[in-house]
Parts: C-alpha cells; structure tokens; sequence
C-alpha cells in the first residue's frame, strides 16, 4: 500500500485502492495504476514519435527508481519486439557512497538486457569528488551534470544506439521549464534542439507521469528500493524549484501538467525553429559559441 490512500476501493473495480490521483480524483489499485501510468507512457511515446523499427535503446541507468523504472516499462513493452533492442548504460560519476554501479548491473540483468558502465575517471579524467576537491562544492552540479550528459552520448553513440532514454518525470519537465522561466532564458523556452550527427536523440517516455507515480511503480514492478542521495544535491537551483513547485501543486494538482504543456507548446506556437547549434569537433557535443562540456572538463581536470 503506497503512503496516500487508507482503506479506499479503486475507482475501476472493486479492488483495493493503492493511490489517489490527486489530479484525476481516481483512486487506483495495483492493476489499473499499472496500466494507467503505461498508457500514459505509450501516449508519450507515440505522440512525440521517440521508438521506431530498427532502434537500439540506450536506457541511462543510475540504478534509482526513476531509470529503473524506464527500464522495467521498456523491458516489459519493446523486451519482445525484434526490431527494436535494449541496453541500459550506468554512469559512474565517481562520488563516494553514493553511487554503487552493481544495484544498476542487478537491475539490468533483472530485466535481461546488456549492462554498461562508464565512468567520469575513463572518458573525462576526473571524477565529481575530485573536481570538489580542486573547486569547492558550489557548482558541483554544473561540472557533473554537462560531463555526465557528455559521458552518456559518447558511451550512446559508441554502443551504436540511436536513442537514449531518460528517466525524467512530470516533476523534472515542470521543473525545468519553471526554472527557464525563473532564469529568463527565452531562448530555451520557445526552441527546440536540432538533431545533429554524432548526438544520440534523447527521449523521455515517463515525461507525462508524476514523480510519485515512477516511484511507487518502482516499487510495484521491481521492488523496494534503498537510495542515497546525493551529498552535493543541495546545491542545484532545481532543489529551490522543487520545493516551490510541489508546495504551489499541493495547492493546485494540475499545475505540473500545466507547465509541460507550455514546454511543449510555446515552441510551436512561437515557430522559432530549431537552435541554432554545432557539432563541436574535439568532443562531438552540441554547442553554441563556446563548448561547454570541453571548457568545463578542461577545468575540472585542473586546466
Ligand atoms: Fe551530480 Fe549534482 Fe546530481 Fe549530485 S546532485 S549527481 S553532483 S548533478
């Protein structure tokens, strides 16, 4: 039984509930939340086009709920499709206690698809408590987070995938766009990314399911999980925005829906086009101006 619900029938048969859909009012037992959150993910999915034949599926992998959730629901939707195949790949960012590589080799076996690992050490030359070390703990989330995204695409591209999936939630859309708000970045906010060779498209079939949602389907689906976090999390600006976001939607239960719709229709309404990126030639990531992922593992190395 999941924290929200006492005794309550779900909304659709006479079982059990084990969730209240806030948004939807639907108390919902294991069965039906089930098939709800993976239709609300095939919707995803179908609608922004993101798995065609012939796709190898990169699922980024941390071995937290959220990834291992994406990789269970891909596992469970695509694991009999021969024209499509699965992989997941973990990302080492070398920070003590907090991530353990082999929970996520577990759960990829669990699931019966190939495991990867790679590590800020091998492709960047450092690791995150290193770069703390030389940097002090400010901006540790702006170093790690541009080298993991450089660690995925290379290790992505260099297992052949031509996508990569990510295991960002409702929460973390909202989230993003309230901070491209809060940031005044327009141009994030009415242009897409253009596809470019060498960077392995990202998708994100759990964009339109709450946060809460993944984790109790976690938990349902895989099992319980033991999570660390992470010691430099309190530095993200995303930490501010989530604790203003879910107190504002306590209020208000529509208001992440609201905020991912607007990501998705403030570019097409706007008819900006595509951003105007490049192919840096040193890294393969895409860049404006300046490559940020070179400039930044230039200095964590000490550069
Ligand atoms: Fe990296 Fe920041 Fe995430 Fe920690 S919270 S894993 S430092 S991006």
């Amino acid at each position: 039984m999941f924290d929200w619900v006492g005794a309550m029938q779900c909304s659709k048969c006479r079982r059990e509930a084990v969730v209240l859909q806030r948004y939807s009012g639907l108390h919902l037992c294991r069965d039906h939340f089930i098939a709800d959150l993976e239709a609300k993910a095939k919707r995803e999915i179908r609608q922004k086009r993101m798995i065609v034949s012939g796709d190898v599926i990169a699922v980024a992998l941390s071995g937290g709920k959220d990834s291992s959730a994406l990789l269970r629901f891909l596992t469970r939707t695509f694991g009999e499709r021969r024209d499509v195949s699965i992989l997941a790949l973990t990302v080492d960012e070398g920070i003590a206690g907090y991530r353990h590589p082999e929970q996520a080799h577990q759960i990829a076996e669990a699931c019966g698809v190939p495991w990867h690992c790679v590590t800020f050490q091998e492709i960047a030359g450092t690791t995150t408590d290193r770069i703390v070390e030389m940097r002090g703990d400010a901006l540790s989330c702006t170093y790690c987070g541009v080298i993991r995204r450089h660690c995925l695409n290379t290790a992505a591209r260099d297992l052949g995938a031509t996508k990569l999936a990510m295991g960002m939630n409702l929460d973390d859309e909202a989230q993003s766009v309230l901070m491209n708000v809060l940031r005044g970045d327009a141009e994030r906010l009415i242009r897409r990314p253009a596809p470019l060779p060498g960077v392995v498209r990202r998708i994100k079939p759990f964009a339109g399911v709450p946060e809460r949602e993944v984790a109790l389907y976690a938990h349902l689906t895989i099992g319980r999980f033991e999570e660390a976090s992470c010691p430099y999390a309190h530095n993200a600006l995303r930490s501010d925005v989530r604790a203003i976001l879910n107190e504002y939607a306590w209020r208000h239960p529509a208001t992440k829906y609201a905020l991912k719709n607007l990501g998705d229709q403030v570019p097409e309404i706007c008819n900006a086009g595509e951003a105007d990126l490049q192919v840096c030639p040193e890294c393969g990531e895409p860049f404006s101006g300046v490559c940020r992922s070179c400039q930044l593992i230039r200095e964590a190395r000490g550069g």
